[in-house]
């Protein structure tokens, strides 16, 4: 495990530094390397009482100015479609935020990094895998809407299961999928409350892109951009929402085909 982290805070460096970041502080695989067994003992230790706050920690969910509350893992190394989208200007991935802005911080690293590492390890032991489920219900009990990956993506077939196994369990809250991978978006085998929203690659996609029944999100900053048919985000669009979702649960909303955002 402590090898794999190692690898995991050099990879994750080398990504930010290649978009231009500046790590701010030292990342300690260390630290990580302990939390990640923190959160796997707590797992095999489990109780169906555990409580939110206590499932919070244990699944690492992290802040998110945007939303509240947001399930991340480190930038590019677990997205698979974004990693090559990177090297191409023009897309969204080129200029990715999550190489920037508060995900340089060592300590963001290291949640990334922990986070993603206690998933790898739950994939590989089924006991884990049921009491990391149960840990998951208990922690949206009550929750309108979680955000899935603030930073990072379905980076394999198994990890996807997962995900599908985790929304099916938790069949009162809805989870926000922001993805751009393709066999994601296009699954129509999935839970209910599980709404996933296919992010265009190109800034300035135009919006009648999308198949039927596709729930697509769209980066923009072109002035004359055509907006019909759309819902613009008030995040981004709204100096006076500062940059948060505030009460809006648009992303997770279906009637809401196309949703831009304004580049930041
Ligand atoms: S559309 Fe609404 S829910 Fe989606 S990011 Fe913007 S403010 Fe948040």
């Amino acid at each position: 495990m402590e090898e794999r982290i190692k690898t995991l805070v050099a990879d994750t460096i080398a990504t930010i530094q290649q978009g231009g970041g500046k790590i701010v502080g030292t990342v300690d695989a260390q630290y990580i390397a302990r939390r990640v067994n923190e959160s796997l003992e707590a797992l095999r230790a489990f109780h169906p009482n555990v409580s939110p706050s206590r499932a919070k920690r244990i699944l690492n969910i992290a802040g998110n100015s945007k939303t509240g509350e947001s399930f991340n893992l480190p930038a590019l190394a677990t997205c698979p479609t974004g990693a090559r989208l990177a090297k191409v200007e023009g897309t969204v991935c080129s200029r990715c935020y999550a190489r920037k802005g508060r995900f340089i911080f060592a300590n963001v690293i290291q949640s990334t990094i922990a986070t993603y590492a206690i998933v790898e390890a739950v994939l590989r032991d089924d006991t884990l895998r049921g009491a990391y489920v149960a840990t998951w219900k208990a922690y949206a009990k009550g929750r309108r809407m979680i955000r899935l990956h603030g930073s990072g993506d379905v980076y394999s077939t198994q990890y996807w299961a997962l995900l599908k196994e985790i929304a099916a369990a938790c069949g009162g809250t809805l989870f926000w999928l922001p993805t751009k991978e393709t066999l994601v978006a296009s699954d129509r085998a999935i839970p209910d409350n599980l709404i996933v929203r296919y992010s265009m690659a190109k800034v300035n996609a135009p919006s009648d892109v999308a198949s039927d029944g596709e729930l697509i999100s769209i980066v923009v900053d072109a002035v004359d951009y055509d907006y019909s048919g759309t819902f613009r985000c008030p995040a981004t669009f709204n100096p006076t929402w500062q940059g948060t979702c505030n009460d809006c649960r648009a992303c997770a909303d279906r009637s809401k085909r196309v949703i831009v955002y304004r580049r930041h």
